[in-house]
């Protein structure tokens, strides 16, 4: 399985606009380091047999699969319905023109039902074999029970992400947490014994809705994982510190990382 970071940054991306100059409001990162230039947090698996997983459709999803050179994939999970997760759903359009059919959306009933709402249009039946807006097949799952995706087997879990919840990964060796700042107890229990862990980090301080980096080390001392990548990271997080004060096993994603590990299980 190959593990693609589309994109590692928080809610306004990096830089978030505006800035002295209108070229982006950077803060603690170095605007020189290309590594700090973060789109919106998105993810795709891709498996040894060509089934692919993208997490989320944020805003910036056009550039994402343009720049990674991904154009067809059947199956998508929505972690949540914030804006930075889901704006760019419409772009799935050009991936439901390449595969010639509708794409899965797994998600939590509460999350498909939002999208549902505010999407109404991609949940319709489609008569035209020309896909003139993005279809989608909307598959409802429960946190905690094991999920066939694609043939593979994943499990999604319960995550509190402040005001709201938020849906977090395990496929086998790997796991995908943003959007984050509690884990419930069988949350815990879904981490353990995975080697690398994708979590929310967005900045160093305290925060109410987002894990910070105390927080993740705190994490990482209870789930023991082999590796630590950092995403949804704000501007406090510069690539440069990082590298340098982050402890062993913790690392910074950045856009247009990717990394393999072994399949995950297929589905019992
Ligand atoms: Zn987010
Ligand atoms: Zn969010």
């Amino acid at each position: 399985m190959k593990v693609s970071v589309l994109g590692c940054g928080g809610s306004s991306g990096v830089p978030a606009l505006g800035g002295p100059d209108g070229h982006g409001q950077w803060g603690a990162c170095d605007p020189a380091e290309p590594r700090n230039r973060r789109s919106r947090a998105s993810i795709f698996l891709r498996m040894e047999d060509g089934c692919g997983v993208l997490v989320d459709t944020g805003p910036d999803l056009r550039a994402q699969l343009l720049a990674h050179g991904i154009s067809a994939f059947e199956n998508v999970i929505y972690t949540h319905t914030h804006a930075d997760h889901v704006s760019g759903l419409d772009e799935l359009r050009g991936i439901n023109r390449q595969i010639g059919k509708a794409i899965t959306a797994y998600g939590t009933a509460e999350v498909l039902g939002e999208l549902q709402e505010r999407f109404a249009y991609v949940f319709k039946p489609h008569t035209t074999p020309y896909f003139f807006r993005a279809v989608l097949d909307a598959q409802p799952i429960l946190w905690g029970e094991q999920v066939n995706i694609g043939g593979y087997a994943f499990t999604l879990f319960e995550q509190n992400h402040g005001y709201v919840t938020s849906t977090g990964l395990r496929c086998g060796a790997f796991a995908y947490s943003t959007d984050v700042v509690e884990l419930p107890e069988p949350s815990v229990a879904c981490l353990r014994g995975v080697h690398t862990w994708m979590v929310d980090c967005f900045q160093k301080t305290p925060h109410g809705a987002h894990a910070w980096l105390d927080r993740v080390l705190e994490w990482k001392a209870l789930i023991q994982p082999q590796r630590v990548i950092l995403t949804h990271m704000g501007a406090e997080m510069d690539w440069g510190w990082m590298r340098e004060h982050l402890p062993p096993g913790v690392e910074a994603a950045w856009d247009g990382m990717s990394f393999e590990l072994p399949d995950p299980p297929r589905a019992g």
